[in-house]
């Protein structure tokens, strides 16, 4: 059966249609600029040359009607027709704590989503768009929902909870939601099967860390804890993101720049990270190379990253009273060979000794940790797509 996986951000949209049978990517595409002059989708049929299509992508209805159509071109496409969709998945960043798990979209569950909005606000009314957009293009085909936050909705009070008064928790959902949990809980199950244990009985922390960057403990399978909070800027130094700061920092700029709370957002979310520090770039690659060159305050981000990662790796080993195995995936993490060396050494106290010939590879499921190393250390390219046609292909069977 074939899954269309989409991806719906405000003005861009990014689709995949996967065989479950076999899990080949059939096709991949991007509709970018919807509602703006010069919208277009670019089209990879597998095995075969990009297609670029100018189109006029007024909105996200026509979006996804034109996806359809390119789907289905004699000329560039891939499927004979419509009928050759089985079932639609839609990458939905906050479930709120309402879903642990992916769902087949029905009205109670649409109104759930759309309940959430208050606490992601940028990210799931373009997901609902994308939704009614698919039901409108693809009636009878049925929708479900991936969440970025169910994967940790397992965390312990303890962990998702702030020492705030109690009544914002109850009045406004404030706590800790956490995100990526699509890619956290596809790399620590791949983790497993790669170490031929049951997850049932594997202590793993997961770094995803890329332009934005996560850590998570997964422990028999569940998080315990991750980095990022009630939005996805808490934890690790991103590309453009602060991370972890004392919230009274932010009260001392609003005062003493003069900075409403959209400045101090923008400050937060946009200005800070790699690119803040460093004053060069929120791009891993633009920093190493500036630092290379002598570039101090380049040295500077890359040396609060690697720390962070590190703090978190020492805190959930606290967490799960122990670690069998550290997965390293997305942009840096399969990627990038120094940065990883710098966030995985230094940790022989926990038994982590990484392999510095076995840590020259880019993706792909590799173990980098030294003969011997107690705790096993991987690189691990994650899939966020093809979880998310699993978990299509599971709920529509
Ligand atoms: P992502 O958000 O997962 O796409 O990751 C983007 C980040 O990965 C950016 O900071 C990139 O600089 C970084 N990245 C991608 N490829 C490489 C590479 N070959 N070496 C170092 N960093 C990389």
């Amino acid at each position: 059966m074939n899954i269309l996986v989409i991806n719906c951000g405000s003005s861009s949209l990014k689709y995949q249609l996967i065989d479950s049978s076999n899990e080949n990517v059939l096709a991949k595409g991007l509709c970018d600029r919807i509602g703006i002059a010069d919208s277009f989708i670019k089209q990879t049929v597998t095995g075969k040359d990009a297609t670029v299509i100018n189109v006029d992508l007024k909105d996200h209805n026509i979006a996804i009607a034109e996806v359809v159509k390119a789907l289905t071109s004699k000329e560039y496409g891939v499927i004979e027709s419509l009928a050759d969709i089985s079932a639609v998945g839609h990458r939905i960043v906050h479930g709120g704590e309402k879903f642990c798990e992916s769902v087949i979209i029905d009205d109670e569950a649409m109104k759930a989503i759309e309940d959430c909005v208050p606490l992601a606000p940028l990210h799931n009314p373009a997901n609902i768009i994308g939704i009614k957009a698919c039901q409108a293009a693809m009636p009878g085909v049925p929708q479900v929902a991936v969440f970025d936050t169910a994967f940790h909705q397992t965390m312990p009070s303890e962990a998702y909870m702030y020492a705030l008064p109690y009544e914002y928790y109850t009045k406004h959902g404030i706590r800790k939601y956490g995100f990526h949990g699509t890619s956290h809980k596809y790399v620590a199950e791949r983790c497993a099967a790669l170490m031929e244990k049951p997850i049932e009985d594997l202590k793993i922390i997961t770094c995803h860390i890329g332009n934005g960057g996560s850590i998570a403990a997964v422990k028999g399978g569940k998080c315990m804890d991750t980095s990022m909070g009630f939005t996805p800027l808490d934890g690790l130094e991103m590309g453009t993101r602060s991370g972890i700061l004392d919230p009274a920092v932010v009260l001392f700029l609003m005062d003493n720049e003069n900075l409403s709370s959209k400045d101090m957002n923008t400050v937060l979310n946009k200005k800070s990270g790699l690119a803040g520090v460093s004053g060069v770039s929120s791009d891993m690659r633009d920093v190493t190379a500036a630092a290379k060159e002598g570039n101090e305050r380049a040295k500077l981000a890359l040396d609060i990253f690697a720390y962070r990662v590190k703090s978190y790796i020492g805190q959930y080993a606290a967490v799960m009273n122990g670690v069998d195995a550290i997965v390293f995936t997305a942009g840096i993490g399969e990627n990038d060979i120094a940065t990883r060396l710098a966030c995985a050494s230094g940790l022989e106290y926990l038994g982590v000794t990484v392999d510095a010939e076995k840590n020259n590879v880019r993706g792909g499921e590799v173990e980098i940790s030294a003969d011997g190393s107690k705790v096993k250390v991987f690189v691990i390219s994650t899939n966020e797509e093809l979880a998310i046609a699993r978990e299509t292909a599971r709920l529509t069977k």
